[in-house]
């Protein structure tokens, strides 16, 4: 085996691989650029070797930065990762010619995957189905009109160097392709300096179900079943799991059987993953496109067969023979995987910069019934910069079906408590308790079709609102009777006072509280709970039981009482005397200050464009400028009509979260 190999990555998948590679006790070289002097990664290799500045395109894209780090490091092998150089022919082929193993596909594989017509022309020859369209390219509306009517509607219209949903639109009617058609043609030069153009029919309902396969030099390939990742948001995968609830025995293995011959005609020999459109009417199937690469999702595979693909991947690079064969494999219980973004979920998803002030991911091992395995690259402190991808863990469960994975998963994220940045943990916790998600009938188009408004965060039920409630009372409570031991003060004790009142958000609930050791007795409207927790002040997590039931709160200080969080739902909370509670009563609202003349920054970034002049008329809604963070352009409208009376950035300009950018009169 390798005695040394060199990770040409960063973040939560350079942490994965190394995982790996100690067991099996290979050393490891990470590459760093200077936002990640002092990453997790850094901390866990054994050598490492600054590439240069944060952007991507000046240190880890840069080839002979890697390759040069290899030959200081006498590396024998290089794994990608994902993203960055991981699908690059051209890196692969230069690898070869310095002898540098490459920890995945031969570059004859990558080059014949990476174009999704010539991909697909392949996955045809090999008795691959694939979705009824047009294989050839398409050059002008007039012929897409035409192309579309012979399909039928609904189409899609794809760029063929496509990739991560940028390029891709449906269309239901000649008047959606004569505008959808320029439009993907636009994106597709401005994304990827390519603009050829294919049209194939929509698959309706369609979910997205990917097979994983492993391949080796010998000729040998296997799949390791499917993971469904149809919760997607902007063609982006949310949540994935395997297996799928909508494959039944035979459809798994027919899939599982085309995919491997796909691979096989290529020569594949690395882990891969042949993506499919699977149809929820009939559970037809069709090639979408093979990523020659780990994925992202792949714990989920893990999980469900025992297999650890980064292991199979190095031996394979090194040249043994896949020592696991196909009816060796089978599938044990059910995993699901959410994508922990440093985005907020309450502002339409923007990406999240800033340090992370606490970050505590709940402990790996056995949760209630399942277990708990959390894939991440940051730790508290560390700073989550503008520069890379807004991915910052991957939280995995694995339970012995569909309930007890998702069940430990909403349990699991009930522990997770970030402050800093906002994350997108509420709004998966949500999709984790949502009845339709509950019941595997979900398409691509779930979170758009459940969620149209965005993310609003959940009402809370009448037992999560007795959770909030007896935490906030509890851990009230013991902060009075700390502050009454140390000031020593005799009269009327914190401790001996029974009535409170509870107000979360703006309802007001008056309880009684008995604070005893590790316990609480509190009565809310003449019933009354127990709470049984170890819960110590210096921790923002209250796990316990309540009349003997587990539940978890998280909770962060405010200037004025606490931010409690609870699966999907999100409150402030303040206790005080029935006294107090009668005078906030009474006390007028606060106005909120008036920022609708103002465009401001909602996040640090760079500004891509400004859209508008001084003195333009500009309709609410409309479009004033762009900024670019985490390889995300957000589009900031006007809150309200007006005219412009300044702008104090421009193109080019970096600029800071809550930065006025342009003024209305
Ligand atoms: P797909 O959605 O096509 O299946 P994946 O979900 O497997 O792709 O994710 C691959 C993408 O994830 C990359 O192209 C990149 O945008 C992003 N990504 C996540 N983490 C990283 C990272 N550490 N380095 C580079 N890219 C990353
Ligand atoms: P990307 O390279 O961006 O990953 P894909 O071709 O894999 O592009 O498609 C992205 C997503 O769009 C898929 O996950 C699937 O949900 C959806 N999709 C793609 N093609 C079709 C189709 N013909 N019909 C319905 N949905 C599709
Ligand atoms: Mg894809």
């Amino acid at each position: 085996m390798f005695k040394k190999i060199l990770i040409a990555n960063r973040g939560e998948i350079a942490v994965r691989v190394i995982k790996t590679c100690k067991r099996m006790g290979i050393k490891t070289v990470v590459v760093y650029s200077d936002a990640d002097a002092n990453s997790m990664a850094v901390e866990m290799a054994d050598e490492t070797v600054h590439i240069g500045p944060p952007p991507a395109a000046e240190s880890y894209l840069v080839m002979d930065k890697i390759v040069d780090a290899v030959k200081q490091t006498g590396a024998e092998a290089i794994h990608p990762g994902f993203g960055f150089l991981s699908e690059n022919p051209e890196f692969a082929k230069r690898l070869e010619k310095e002898k540098i193993v490459f920890i995945g596909p031969n570059p004859h594989a990558i080059e014949a995957m990476g174009d999704k017509i010539s991909s697909k022309n392949l996955a045809a020859e090999a008795g691959v189905s694939t979705v009824p369209g047009h294989m050839g390219l398409i050059e002008s509306t007039e012929e897409a009109v035409k192309v579309s009517g012979d399909i039928g509607y609904p189409v899609m219209i794809k760029a063929s160097a496509g990739g991560g949903g940028k390029g891709i639109r449906v269309a239901y009617n000649d008047k959606e392709v004569q505008e959808g058609f320029p439009a993907v043609k636009a994106e597709a030069k401005a994304s990827f300096g390519d603009d050829r153009i294919f049209i194939e029919k929509f698959i309706e309902q369609p979910r997205h179900v990917e097979i994983q396969v492993m391949g080796d030099k010998h000729g040998n390939c296997i799949y390791l079943f499917e993971r469904e990742c149809s919760i997607q948001r902007r063609n982006q995968k949310v949540i994935e799991e395997a297996p799928s609830p909508l494959l039944d025995e035979a459809t798994r293995k027919k899939m599982g059987e085309q995919a491997v011959a796909l691979a096989k005609a290529v020569d594949y020999d690395s882990a891969g993953t042949v993506e499919f459109v699977a149809s929820g009417v009939d559970k037809s199937f069709y090639f979408l496109e093979m990523n020659t690469r780990l994925q992202v999702e792949h714990p989920v595979t893990e999980m469900i067969t025992g297999v650890d693909l980064v292991e199979q991947m190095l031996r394979v690079a090194y040249g043994e023979k896949l020592a696991i064969k196909q009816e060796d494999l089978k599938i044990n219980g059910w995993a699901v995987e959410s994508r922990v973004y440093a985005e907020d979920p309450y502002r339409k998803f923007l990406p999240s910069i800033g340090r992370l002030r606490r970050f505590h991911p709940p402990g790996e091992g056995e949760l209630g019934e399942g277990t708990v395995r959390m894939d991440s690259g940051v730790r508290e402190g560390d700073e989550i910069s503008m520069f890379y991808d807004p991915m910052i863990a991957k939280l995995v469960t694995h339970g012995k079906d569909r309930d007890t994975a998702l069940d430990t998963q909403a349990s699991a994220l009930d522990r997770f408590h970030i402050e800093g940045i906002q994350d997108n943990i509420p709004f998966v916790a949500a999709v984790m308790d949502e009845k339709r998600f509950r019941s595997g009938d979900i398409t691509t188009a779930y979170i758009k079709d459940e969620f149209p408004e965005g993310f609003d965060g959940v009402e809370p039920t009448d037992k999560q609102r007795l959770y909030l409630t007896v935490t906030a009372a509890y851990v009230h409570g013991v902060f009075a009777r700390r502050a009454e031991k140390i000031s020593g003060r005799m009269s009327e004790p914190a401790e001996a006072r029974k009535e409170w009142v509870v107000i979360l958000d703006k309802h007001q609930q008056p309880i009684e509280l008995e604070l005893g050791d590790d316990s609480a007795k509190i009565t809310i409207e003449g019933k009354v709970h127990t709470l049984e927790t170890d819960w110590k002040p210096g921790t923002h997590l209250l796990e316990g039981t309540i009349d003997g039931e587990s539940f978890a709160v998280k909770f962060a200080d405010k200037t004025e009482g606490y931010l409690l969080r609870h699966r999907g739902v999100s409150v402030r909370a303040l206790v005080c005397t029935p006294l107090t509670a009668k005078m906030l009563e009474r006390l007028p609202e606060k106005p909120k200050p008036d920022t609708s003349k103002l465009v401001i920054s909602p996040m640090p970034g760079l500004v891509v464009s400004i859209d508008v002049e001084v003195g333009q008329e500009v309709e609410e809604g409309e479009a004033v400028c762009i900024v670019e963070a985490m390889k995300m352009q957000n589009i900031i409208r006007a809150e309200a009509t007006g005219t412009v009376k300044t702008i104090n950035v421009g193109a080019g300009d970096s600029v800071a979260a809550d930065e006025v950018m342009v003024e209305f009169e």
